[in-house]
């Protein structure tokens, strides 16, 4: 059986990685600016995280949520405590999407209501009821068609004139939009927005798939704005690799027995890999390294990379050119053996390397991001 070929691939086959290098299987060694869509948080192959893993997986690899789950609950708390949101409650899945998927569903249970809020350029997942939220065409399938989706732009009168309509159950935003290319609605707008929901008793849902987990050097991007969503989507960067991802949700949102499920969402190996991940960016303190490297990155790249403009927050940086980063891509992996990634906007190159990244590594790639600037790289 052939794979179904829905990528365009690099021909590289990594066969090993620790921290930020990968090694191919003819023993070339990159450099990894991009963690997989963002999913490297505590860098490849960390000990601590291989250490929990193969622990778990030696005692017991699954078993269903039929029975208790120690390692769920000390998750769980693991993760209020450092996330700041100790009396919220948390709802394990697989992945981004499903995430999304079930603070949906959870907020059009708790309102009785259908019509979503999204915003333009938003991407939350793939799967019927979250493709449903993003205004690509093409992930759009036909029978998405029926659902009650608002997109709007980052504009709070557009967002209350919708919200009067009385029929709002959610509205969903990224606290900085990822795949759209590292855009950031401003923290005003984020309190407005939340004083919106607030006061039309709609249920706000920051997407954190990708900005959360420290990525923006707080351990939330919403946080920067000092605001409380009442539902919290994550995965990603949450189980360094492993497939996990979970909602956290706030007190007024009611649990009742067959509300939300799942089959894998909080196995035991997922709940040891999101542990671990937790252990490590508490005890190397990532937060403050990602705010500090992601200053440095940002600050240089101000200074020399000619760009249009540097977007972003902490180690989730967004460069935007005057023309389209393919070239400057393809060249940041063939010939400095870099890679970074790309957009829906051709013109942002798009940087999330792991929150351990060192000033040494960082210091590679501004090096070869400067060496393809002085080819005049975008007119080759
Ligand atoms: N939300 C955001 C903000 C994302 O960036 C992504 C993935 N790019 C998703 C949701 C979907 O996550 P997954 O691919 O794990 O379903």
């Amino acid at each position: 059986m052939d794979l179904f070929d829905v990528y365009p691939l690099v021909d590289i086959k990594p066969v090993r990685a620790l921290g930020a290098t990968l090694w191919d299987d003819k023993g070339q060694e990159y450099l990894d600016f991009y963690g997989g869509h963002a999913v490297i948080s505590i860098g490849h192959s960390h000990p601590h995280y291989v250490q929990r893993l193969t622990e778990q997986l030696q005692n017991i690899g699954f078993y269903s949520n039929s029975v208790r789950i120690p390692i769920q609950t000390q998750l769980a708390h693991k993760l209020g405590q450092v996330s700041g949101y100790e009396d919220y409650a948390l709802f394990l899945c697989n992945s981004g999407a499903e995430a999304n998927e079930n603070a949906l569903k959870l907020a059009s249970f708790h309102t009785g209501k259908t019509r979503v809020v999204s915003f333009k350029g938003a991407f939350h997942g793939r799967t019927s009821g979250a493709v449903a939220a993003t205004d690509n065409p093409k992930i759009v399938a036909p029978f998405n068609a029926g659902h009650a989706i608002s997109f709007v732009d980052y504009d709070l009168k557009a967002v209350s004139e919708i919200l009067q309509g009385g029929d709002v159950c959610a509205v969903i935003v990224e606290p900085i939009q990822g795949v759209g290319g590292i855009i950031m609605p401003s923290d005003d707008f984020l309190q407005g927005l939340s004083l919106l929901c607030g006061a039309h008793n709609v249920v706000l849902i920051a997407d954190e798939v990708q900005s959360g987990y420290g990525r923006s050097g707080k351990f939330f991007a919403h946080q920067h704005a000092g605001i409380r969503p009442d539902i919290i989507s994550v995965a990603k960067g949450m189980g360094n690799g492993f497939p996990v991802g979970g909602i956290l949700i706030s007190p007024a949102l009611k649990a009742s027995y067959g509300l939300l499920g799942t089959t894998f969402g909080g196995n035991h190996l997922a709940c040891a890999a999101a542990l671990a991940v937790l252990e490590v960016i508490e005890d190397e303190h990532l937060l403050a390294h990602a705010t500090e490297l992601g200053h440095y990155l940002r600050t240089e790249l101000l200074a020399h990379a000619g760009a249009l403009e540097i977007r972003g927050r902490g180690l989730m940086v967004g460069i935007k050119y005057g023309f389209p980063i393919k070239k400057i891509r393809d060249k940041l992996l063939t010939e400095h053996h870099i890679f970074v990634g790309n957009a829906s906007d051709p013109a942002v190159l798009r940087l999330l390397p792991p929150l351990n990244i060192t000033k040494a590594e960082v210091d590679r790639f501004l090096a070869a991001l400067y060496a393809l600037a002085a080819e005049k790289i975008e007119t080759v």
